[in-house]
C-alpha cells in the first residue's frame, strides 16, 4: 500500500511551499488508496518555535487535508514526533556502526577546522574510522563526547537513483561526505532521522522539496547500509518569487496565515498552489480538493519552478467569493467591516450585496467602503460624462427633481429607489443612466465609486441621502 508523509519542521510558519508539498503527498496517497502520515521533525531544537506544531495542525485542517496518522491521531508506529523517538535513532546508529555503515568520531572542533582548504571547504578525512575497536570502547566508557558519522565507501563511480519527476540523479561517491548522523547531544541529524523514520513508518513514497534531490543518494547509502528497501522519490520544483528568486520564508507574504488574514479563502489558496508546479493535463483552473486528488499524478509535476502570481490567486479567489452563499459571505466579511471606516455605522449586509461580486479578497472591503465616508465639497467636473452625454448644465434640474421625488418617497430599498429615479428620468425626458450618473456623483462627491447611486442611497438612508443631495445642489454655481 502506498504510504506518503508530510514531515514539517516546526519553525514557526506554514510556508506555502511546504503546504504544497503536503498537498501533493496527500493527493498521491488518496489517489492511490494509500495512507498519508504527518510526522513532526523537531530534532533541531535551536529552530523550534513555540506554537508552531499547532499552526501546522490548524493549517492542514483549514485546508481540508486529513491525515491518517499523526501526533494527534496516533497510529501503529509509535510517536510521530521525532524528539520523542530520540533513543531509537541512537540504537539504529549503533546497529549501523556494527554493520560498518557508520562509525564513532571523537575529533575536536579545532581538528575539524584544520581540515578546511583555502576556500573554507572542508571534507571530513575519515580520521576516526580507523581507530582500534578497543580505543573506541575505552573512550566511550570514559564519556568522551562523540558523534556518529556515516561511512561512505571510498570508491570510483556514482550513486544513482531515479526520481519520479527529475529522472536519473547521480552523485559521485567522492563528493559524498561522511556526514554526522548522531550529534554530540545524542540527537539525530535530519540526514539520519528521516531515513530511519521513513523506513520504520513504512513510507513507500517520499515527496519533498527539490533541495533534497542531490543529497538523496547519501540517504540511500544509509538504506543500503541496513539492507533496507529504498522508497520511491518525488522531488518538487521550487515556488519562485520571480525568475531568479525562490519565494522564501523571509519574504513575509509567503505564509498561509498571512493570506487567510488578507481574506483569501483556504479553498482558493489550495486550488492555486496545487497548480503551481503541477498541471492536470487539461485547462482547468478552478478545481475542488476532490478533483485535484482525482487528477493528480507525478507525470504532471513540472521540473522547473513556477512563479507565484498573486494577481492570479486574487482572480481565483474572486471566483470562490462569488459562489459563496450570501449569509456565508456576510459572516466572513464582518471582521473586515469592523476594521474599516464604517465600523458600527451602516448595515454591513447592504454593503455585502453590492460588494460580493466586486471584491477579490475580503480585505478589499476596507478600501471599497471608504467612499461612503469621504463625502465633501468637490469640483463640478465630476458630473461630466462623455459617453452618457451628461453636461454640468444638466445637473441642477436633475438634482431638484430628484430631491423632490426622494423627499416624498418612502421605499428606500434599492428596487424602490430605482423606480423613483426612473420616474424622475421619464419626467425630465432624460435617459435613466444620465440621472443615475448625476446623482451618484452628487451623493458621493467622487468621480468613481464601487457601487451605483441606488445601492449607495439604500445604505445611507433617506435623511443622509437628502442631506447630501441638498449640499451638492448648493455647490452648483
Ligand atoms: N523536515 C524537513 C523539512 O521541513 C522535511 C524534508 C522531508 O520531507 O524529507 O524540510
Amino acid at each position: 500500500m502506498i504510504r506518503t508523509r508530510f514531515a514539517p519542521s516546526p519553525t514557526g510558519f506554514m510556508h506555502i511551499g511546504n503546504l504544497r508539498t503536503a498537498l501533493y503527498a496527500y493527493f498521491y496517497a488518496r489517489k492511490n488508496g494509500g495512507k498519508f502520515v504527518l510526522r513532526i521533525e523537531d530534532t533541531d531544537r535551536e529552530r523550534f518555535v513555540e506554537g508552531a506544531i499547532e499552526k501546522i495542525y490548524r493549517t492542514l485542517k483549514t485546508c481540508g487535508i486529513e491525515e491518517d496518522e499523526s501526533p494527534e491521531k496516533g497510529g501503529d508506529y509509535g510517536s510521530y514526533i521525532q524528539s520523542e523517538r530520540k533513543p531509537l535513532y541512537l540504537e539504529y546508529a549503533k546497529k549501523l556502526a556494527e554493520r560498518g555503515g557508520a562509525y564513532y568520531c571523537f575529533c575536536s572542533k579545532e581538528r575539524l577546522e584544520s581540515l578546511s582548504d583555502d576556500n573554507g571547504n572542508r571534507k571530513y578525512d575519515k580520521h576516526c574510522l580507523n581507530l582500534p575497536k578497543e580505543e573506541v570502547e575505552a573512550r566511550l566508557k570514559a564519556n568522551e563526547p562523540y558523534v556518529i558519522r556515516q561511512n561512505v565507501p571510498i570508491k570510483d563511480g556514482e550513486v544513482s537513483y531515479t526520481d519520479m519527476v527529475f529522472g536519473k540523479i547521480s552523485v559521485p561517491y567522492e563528493d559524498i561526505e561522511d556526514n554526522i548522523l548522531i550529534k554530540s547531544d545524542g540527537m539525530p541529524t535530519y540526514n539520519f532521522a528521516n531515513v530511519i523514520d521513513d523506513h520504520l513508518m513504512n513510507i513507500t513514497t517520499v515527496i519533498r522539496g527539490m533541495e533534497y534531490l542531490s543529497s538523496t543518494p547519501k540517504y540511500n547509502l544509509v538504506y543500503e547500509g541496513f539492507g533496507w528497501e529504498i522508497p520511491e522519490y518525488m522531488h518538487l520544483p521550487p515556488i519562485m518569487r520571480d525568475a531568479q528568486h525562490k519565494l522564501s520564508k523571509r519574504h513575509g507574504d509567503a505564509n498561509f496565515e498571512d493570506f487567510t488574514a488578507k481574506g483569501y479563502l483556504p479553498e482558493a489558496i489550495v486550488n492555486y498552489i496545487a497548480l503551481l508546479g503541477w498541471a492536470p493535463g487539461d485547462d482547468r483552473e478552478k478545481m475542488t480538493l476532490d478533483e485535484l486528488i482525482e487528477a493528480f499524478s507525478a507525470s504532471g509535476v513540472s521540473k522547473s519552478g513556477s512563479i507565484f502570481d498573486e494577481p492570479k490567486m486574487r482572480w481565483l479567489n474572486a471566483q470562490y467569493i462569488k459562489e459563496l452563499p450570501f449569509e456565508k459571505f456576510c459572516e466572513l466579511a464582518k471582521p473586515y467591516y469592523e476594521e474599516s471606516v464604517i465600523k458600527g455605522k451602516f448595515d454591513y449586509d447592504l454593503f455585502s450585496r453590492s460588494l460580493q461580486p466586486r471584491i477579490e479578497i475580503f480585505s478589499d472591503i476596507i478600501e471599497k467602503v471608504k467612499f461612503i465616508d469621504d463625502f465633501g465639497a468637490f469640483a463640478q467636473e465630476i458630473y461630466y460624462n462623455k459617453k452618457l452625454k451628461v453636461e454640468v448644465e444638466m445637473v441642477k434640474p436633475i438634482l431638484e427633481a430628484s430631491i423632490k421625488a426622494l423627499t416624498v418617497a418612502t421605499d428606500y430599498t434599492n428596487e424602490g429607489l430605482v423606480n423613483t429615479l426612473t420616474g424622475v428620468a421619464e419626467a425630465l425626458s432624460l435617459k435613466k443612466g444620465q440621472v443615475m450618473w448625476t446623482l451618484r456623483a452628487a451623493i458621493t462627491s467622487l468621480p468613481a465609486t464601487p457601487m451605483g447611486v441606488t445601492e449607495a442611497a439604500e445604505i445611507l438612508g433617506k435623511t443622509e441621502t437628502l442631506r447630501r443631495l441638498n449640499f451638492s445642489l448648493n455647490l452648483l454655481k
